[in-house]
């Protein structure tokens, strides 16, 4: 027995567990479990994945001026107050380690994301869970959870794995209630999925207690090269960089993901074709009894009677090769979180779970 001991807090993290790619016995699944881009990633970032591989014997940008250019060209940000990291994981782990520490209190949501936890926790922060009004963020339970110890404030807008979110007004009103030594995370990995929304970027720019983090794993399709990025203000920027390793981010990381950011027409068409699919997909499952809330993301959070309900339905969908989520850990055990895929996968497992209702498997 060793007396080697880790910082407190860190036996209590439960180590996050990804969505299953594989089924014992079943082949050619479809994995709808891990918010993926079912269209891949753009055309353009594979080329430019294919010209990384000339130059992996250098060490990649330390400062990742041109994704960040890239970024602030595309969206009208500035490149300054940009960072880049090895997924949106990795910044919200960095304002983790940087602004809570033993005796601070970090607030998530009640069905949030789970690396706001394990990021406080690996921090020797106290998470702080907050109720949330039937499955959407509550401005007021925060606000009633704030006092002289609250740090970091992370809310998912929209919110995985819930798929809801609240507007712009409601998150002005949170960041103006923050008591002054708190900082608000916008956590955005889905934003690109909202029509006309920014992410938080405009409230980044006008407060100084505003940070949004964005993620290339999503909309964009690059889940397997881990890039994410935050935006925030510039003395935060600076802090983060301090601490984050000064490579975190491969040459081919990069290169995919500013051709990625560029190519708009490859993006604008994986966005809407999602919409058109999530709106299906939620239409179909209603129509076989099974409601969702309105999703603004790329997946669905399909509610069944209980647990057993959902527990049965998803052993059914394992057996036809369809791998959903399932959200116990996250407060939701009656719940199965279904990504958004192409047509045929949306259409194969309305029809899967219609079966299961009618009880015809
Ligand atoms: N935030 C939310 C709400 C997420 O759902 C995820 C991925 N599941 C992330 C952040 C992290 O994504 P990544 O590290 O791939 O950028």
């Amino acid at each position: 027995m060793t007396s080697i001991r880790p910082q407190p807090g860190i036996l209590d993290i439960a180590p996050y567990v990804g969505g299953k790619s594989s089924v014992a016995g079943v082949t050619n699944v479809t994995k709808l479990s891990s918010n993926e881009n079912p269209f891949g990633p753009s055309p353009a970032a594979q080329e430019a994945v294919k010209r990384s591989v000339h130059e992996l014997h250098r060490y990649p940008s330390t400062d990742h001026a041109s994704l960040r250019s890239a970024i602030a060209e595309v969206q009208s940000l500035d490149p300054e107050r940009i960072i880049c990291g090895v997924g949106s994981d990795e910044i919200l782990h960095l304002l983790c380690q940087a602004y809570a520490g033993p005796g601070d209190e970090v607030i998530h949501t009640e069905h949030g994301f789970a690396i706001y936890k394990i990021g406080a926790l690996a921090a020797g922060a106290t998470p702080i869970e907050v109720p949330e009004r039937e499955r959407v963020t509550d401005v007021d339970s925060i606000l009633a959870a704030c006092n002289e110890r609250t740090k970091l404030v992370f809310i998912a807008n929209p919110n995985n794995p819930t798929g809801t979110m609240i507007g712009l007004a409601e998150i002005e009103r949170l960041a103006e209630g923050l008591p002054p030594q708190a900082l608000l995370v916008l956590d955005g990995a889905y934003a690109e999925y909202v029509d006309g929304y920014d992410g938080g970027a405009r409230l980044v720019e006008a407060r100084s207690n505003v940070f949004m983090t964005r993620t290339f794993s999503k909309l964009y399709g690059l889940g397997g090269l881990r890039v994410g990025w935050g935006y925030g203000p510039a003395e935060i920027i600076d802090v983060l960089n301090r601490i984050r390793g000064p490579f975190n981010l491969s040459g081919t990381a990069l290169a995919a993901a500013e051709a990625s950011v560029r190519d708009t027409a490859y993006v604008e068409k994986c966005r809407s074709e999602n919409t058109r699919l999530r709106v299906w997909l939620a239409e179909a499952l209603a129509e076989h009894g099974v409601p969702s809330d309105t999703s603004m993301a790329n997946f669905v959070l399909a509610r069944f009677h209980d647990e057993a309900e959902a527990e049965a339905c998803n052993s059914y969908l394992q057996s036809q090769g369809l791998i959903v989520r399932q959200v116990g850990s996250y407060g939701l055990p009656h719940a199965l979180r279904i990504t958004v895929g192409d047509e045929s996968s949306c259409r194969r497992v309305a029809h899967c779970i219609g079966q299961f209702k009618a009880g015809e498997r």
